[in-house]
C-alpha cells in the first residue's frame, strides 16, 4: 500500500508535492489501503470547493467553472488545511481537531461500514509546499457525490430520494451510531445538517433518471461529533403525516425525528411524496397512524423480548408498510402480521436463517453489503468518490491520473 501520494494543483503546475501519511494522534489506523496505481492527483481549480457561508451549499472555490471530473479515473475527497503550522491562530485548529477525531472514530467504529454507508478513509497526509501554503495537511477519503443539502429543491429532490435519505439514516442509527452527539436534540433539524448526507449522482454509470428514482448510492459523512448510539426508534422514517409534529412521545430518537420533519415526512399530502408513497392504495399506510405503529412496536417487542430493536423495526416495516422499499432488499422477512404482533418473525438470507436477537450492528461488512445490494455488493469496490462536509471549510476533489 502506498504511504504517500503526489499532488499537482493546476494553479501551481508544473510543481508537484509529495504528501506522506501522517501519524494521527490517538490512532495507528488501520485505514483503507490506497490503490497501488493511484498516480498523481491532479487538482483542477474548478475542483476546489468551499461550503458557502450564506447557505451552506457547496460552491466552487475560487474559480467559477463547473468541476470536470475524470471520466474513468479514481476520485477522492481531499479536505485541506493550508498553512497548518499557523493553525493555532485561525479556525483551522478546530478543523484539524475534527479531522483527527473523525479519523479516530473511523478506525474505532466504522470499518464495517466503509464503502457501503460511509466513505473509505485513507488517512491524513501532510506535505510541505514552501512559501505557497506552508505545511499542508489533508484527509483523504472516497468521493461520494453531492450533499443532499445542495440537491434540495433541484430536479433530484424527488420523493424516491427523500425516502432513500431516510432509509440511509435509519440504517446508520440501527447499526449503532449517532451523527451529532453534541446536540442530538436539534441534530438533523436544519437543512444544512444534510450536508452530511451525499448521493453519488456523479457516478458515470448512473443516468439522471436512475438517480431521480432513488437508485444512486447514498453515503453519510462527517463524523467529528459522532458517537455510538443505541437507537430507540419506534417507527420507520416514512411520510407518517402531521402526527410527527403533534406526537408527545416523538418516534423515540430525536435525530431521526428531526430528519423526518426536514425530509417533509410530516406532510403526507405533499404531491412529490405521494407519488412514491401512494397513500390512496396502500391500505396499511392509510390506516396505520403513528400511534398504531408505535403500539405495534410495543406489542411485538413484548411478545419477543429477546429481539434486537433493529430486528423489531425490520419486522414492523414488513408488517405495516409492505409497499415501501425495505432497508435490506436481500433479506427475506416472513411470518409477521399487521393484525397479530405476537406472530413469529423469520429472517433469512439465501436460505440461511438469521437470529433476530442479533442486532444489525453486529453484522460483518460483507453481510451488510450483501443484504443491502445483493450480488451487486461485490461489483463496486473501487473508491471513486469524495466527501464534502461542513467540517473543514475547503474540500477538494481530485482525479488520479497516470
Ligand atoms: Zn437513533
Amino acid at each position: 500500500m502506498p504511504h504517500q501520494v503526489i499532488l499537482e494543483f493546476e494553479t501551481r503546475r508544473p510543481e508537484q508535492y509529495t504528501a506522506k501519511l501522517w501519524r494521527i494522534p490517538g490512532t495507528n489506523g488501520p485505514f483503507c489501503a490506497l490503490p497501488a496505481d493511484v498516480g498523481v492527483l491532479k487538482i483542477l481549480n474548478s475542483s476546489i470547493f468551499i461550503n458557502s457561508y450564506e447557505k451552506d451549499n457547496r460552491v466552487v472555490f475560487p474559480v467559477k467553472y463547473i468541476p470536470k471530473w475524470g471520466e474513468n479515473g479514481l476520485r477522492f475527497c481531499l479536505r485541506f488545511i493550508f498553512n497548518s503550522t499557523k493553525a493555532g491562530r485561525s479556525p483551522n485548529l478546530r478543523f484539524l481537531d475534527r479531522l483527527v477525531h473523525e479519523a479516530n472514530f473511523y478506525t474505532a467504529h466504522l470499518l464495517n461500514l466503509v464503502g457501503i454507508l460511509v466513505p473509505h478513509h485513507f488517512g491524513i497526509f501532510t506535505m510541505e509546499t514552501g512559501a505557497w501554503a506552508g505545511r499542508v495537511m489533508f484527509s483523504m477519503t472516497q468521493w461520494c457525490g453531492t450533499p443532499w443539502k445542495t440537491l434540495m429543491g433541484s430536479k433530484l429532490d424527488t420523493a424516491a430520494n427523500r425516502l432513500l435519505v431516510g432509509r440511509t439514516l435509519e440504517m446508520f442509527h440501527d447499526l449503532g451510531f449517532l451523527l451529532n452527539s453534541r446536540e442530538p436534540e436539534v441534530s438533523m433539524g436544519n437543512p444544512r445538517d444534510f450536508c452530511q448526507i451525499l448521493l453519488d449522482v456523479d457516478d458515470p454509470q448512473a443516468t439522471l433518471e436512475q438517480c431521480q428514482r432513488g437508485q444512486a448510492r447514498c453515503y453519510i459523512v462527517g463524523f467529528a461529533y459522532a458517537e455510538p448510539h443505541e437507537c430507540e426508534r419506534l417507527v420507520p422514517l416514512l411520510p407518517i403525516g402531521p402526527e410527527l409534529f403533534s406526537s408527545l412521545t416523538g418516534i423515540g430518537c430525536d435525530e431521526l425525528d428531526n430528519a423526518a420533519i426536514v425530509l417533509g415526512f410530516g406532510d403526507r399530502r405533499k404531491p412529490s411524496l405521494s407519488a412514491a408513497f401512494d397513500f390512496s392504495t396502500a391500505n396499511h399506510a392509510r390506516e396505520c397512524t403513528l400511534a398504531e405503529a408505535i403500539k405495534w412496536h410495543a406489542d411485538f417487542s413484548a411478545a419477543h423480548p429477546t429481539f434486537s430493536n433493529s430486528s423489531v423495526l425490520i419486522a414492523q416495516r414488513r408488517a405495516l408498510f409492505p409497499e415501501v422499499a425495505p432497508l435490506y432488499p436481500a433479506l427475506c422477512v416472513e411470518g409477521v402480521s399487521p393484525e397479530d404482533p405476537t406472530r413469529e418473525l423469520k429472517l433469512s438470507e439465501a436460505g440461511n436463517v438469521l437470529d433476530p436477537a442479533i442486532s444489525s450492528g453486529r453484522w460483518t461488512r460483507e453481510e451488510l453489503g450483501y443484504r443491502l445490494w445483493g450480488a451487486l455488493s461485490k461489483a463496486r469496490t473501487i473508491p471513486r468518490t469524495a466527501v464534502p462536509s461542513r467540517t473543514p471549510r475547503i474540500d477538494s476533489g481530485s482525479t488520479a491520473s497516470e
